[in-house]
């Protein structure tokens, strides 16, 4: 039995993931970062270990050093948290090969899943509806080809992809194969791997997942539908459950497809299935994704479980403690992702130290937090600070009280999109339930300053394109980058806006 837990992350998840491991009775063990030095999950751990430089690629992403960690530390189990190495294939093997148990599912699942072709051809296989499209696209005739046939509106899609990256959306027959080239040219450089395929756009989209959870001993259930269609940028801000757009119906289906993909890969662990859902409801599979969900909290509070307690007890091998007649949903959850950036720019991520922070507090709200006053938000990092979670008998109370919570957060030292999300919460279609993915830009007028035009909004795309390029050179080597960067940069022609920043 898991005795002593790793981990392998940081910011809210590691808090959040080391308080399940505390109410067990288990030891925990953090690692971090040179940047990471005063972080909160590394105050909250009974032992932590420096696992090299800032970059991640140097430390969060270094299988090497977090094995070390683990062997020094005596820990027996690792989670990987969101993001990061969660849905890396070849740290869960090395994981077993190393007699340390990975809380997650094994590479084979991960591999599987990971590669959106092959996820669409496994799910295709085991009768669940997926999104009009193709297999990996060998070249420009098949692209053209498949085009012709379902007609644009078309989306140009990363095999590698994820995080609301490597998807280019093609409305215009003319753009196809301009498109299609650079969106070859842009996973490679991103994911190390050229595999695109296309799939067919589906108009005023809804993004509705399943949770689930799969022993090893072949039970698998879902926890029901997260709402996830507030996106900027294929992004996820806020989620909640149930989902608006739900019937009882629809419900008992999607979560029949969603069991049956689970099982097709052998799954163990805990797990989401992601489906796109029309105006006129037909839903298709888009992808799973194998580890815990940044939203999983508004499950957690409707369903009434502790899924890092689950994917604990599964990783002990034990067999799921609840069957699928036994769970049902109890009131209305709303999370909203607080984030340090800047709305009024772009969104610009907006490190910096926190002067004074007061986190709202009372009946029905749950913060999932790590920054405290003094603390440093490092530039390295994903920009999520924390996640507010609220509950409510009805869907009118949970919006009740995420109004309430926000107006109680306050935060100074860094800009953060507070106020953002204040305004969605009094958006009329917000309100009634009526949204799909293309909310925030619908909404533009309401939700974002009237100061971002002309001139400011270039400059703002060049710092967002040299942003996207610190990103990438993070992620692979910066030679490969050089040139693209160097490229794009041309395009927009406006060095000197870049060098007054
Ligand atoms: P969720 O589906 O749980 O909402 P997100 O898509 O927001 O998750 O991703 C969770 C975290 O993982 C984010 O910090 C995101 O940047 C990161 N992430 C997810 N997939 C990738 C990827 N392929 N490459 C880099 N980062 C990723
Ligand atoms: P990621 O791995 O980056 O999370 P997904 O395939 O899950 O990528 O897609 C992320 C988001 O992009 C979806 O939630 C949706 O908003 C949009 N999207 C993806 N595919 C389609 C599609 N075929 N039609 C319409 N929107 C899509
Ligand atoms: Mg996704």
């Amino acid at each position: 039995m898991i005795r002593k837990v790793l981990v392998a992350n940081r910011g809210e998840i590691a808090v959040r993931v080391m308080r399940s491991c505390r109410e067990l009775g288990l030891i925990t063990v953090g690692v971090y970062s040179e940047a990471d030095r005063k972080a909160m999950h590394i105050r909250y751990a009974d032992e932590a270990y420096l696992i090299g430089p800032a970059p991640s690629r140097e430390s969060y992403l270094n299988i090497d050093n977090i094995i070390e960690a683990a062997k020094k530390s005596g820990a027996d189990a690792i989670h990987p948290g969101y993001g990061f190495l969660s849905e890396n294939a070849a740290f869960s093997e090395r994981c077993k090969q190393e007699g340390i148990i990975f809380i997650g599912p094994s590479a084979h699942s991960i591999s599987t899943m990971g590669d959106k072709i092959t996820a669409r051809q496994t799910m295709t296989n085991a009768g669940v509806p997926v999104v009009p499209g193709t297999e990996k696209i060998r070249d420009e005739q098949q692209a053209l080809e498949f085009a012709h046939q379902v007609g644009v509106p078309i989306m140009i899609k990363a095999s590698a992809g994820g995080g609301g990256k490597g998807m280019r959306l093609v409305k215009d027959m003319d753009d196809l194969l301009p498109s299609f080239r650079t969106a070859k040219s842009e996973a490679l450089n991103a994911f190390g791997d050229d595999s695109v395929y296309i799939e067919k756009y589906i108009e005023s989209p809804h993004h509705i997942e399943f949770q689930i959870l799969a022993d090893r001993h072949g039970n698998v259930i879902h926890l029901f539908e997260r709402e996830c269609s507030i996106q900027r940028r294929h992004q996820k801000v806020i989620e909640e459950t149930p989902s608006p757009l739900m019937t009882p119906e629809l419900r008992e289906e999607m979560g029949k497809f969603a069991v049956a993909a689970t099982k097709a890969v052998n799954y163990e662990g805990a797990g989401t299935i992601e489906f796109i859902v029309s105006d006129s409801l037909e839903y298709y599979f888009l992808e799973m994704n194998t580890r815990l969900q940044v939203e999983h909290p508004v499950t957690e509070r409707v369903v009434g479980v502790d899924l890092v307690k689950e994917q604990i007890n599964i990783a002990n091998g034990l067999p799921l403690a609840m069957k699928q007649e036994d769970l049902k949903q109890t009131g209305h959850a709303i999370q909203c992702r607080i984030y340090a950036e800047d709305p009024d720019h772009n969104f610009i991520p907006h490190p910096g130290v926190v002067t004074h922070i007061t986190v709202p507090l009372g009946l029905g709200v749950r913060y999932d937090g790590y920054v405290y006053e003094g603390y440093e938000i490092p530039m390295h990092y994903d920009p999520l600070i924390s996640k507010l979670i609220s509950w409510g008998k009805t869907r009118a109370e949970s919006i009740a009280r995420m109004r309430r919570a926000l107006y109680e957060y306050k935060i100074t030292g860094v800009k953060t999109n507070i106020k953002f999300l204040e305004k969605i919460m009094d958006v009329p279609d917000f309100i009634e339930g009526r949204y799909n993915t293309h909310f925030i830009e619908n909404n533009s007028d309401r939700l974002l300053s009237p100061k971002l035009c002309g001139t400011e909004c270039e400059d703002m795309a060049i710092i967002a394109c040299f942003i996207d390029y610190l990103d990438k050179i993070e992620k692979v080597q910066p030679q490969k980058f050089t040139e693209e960067f160097a490229s794009t940069w041309k395009d927009f022609g406006r060095k000197r806006s870049v060098l007054r920043l």
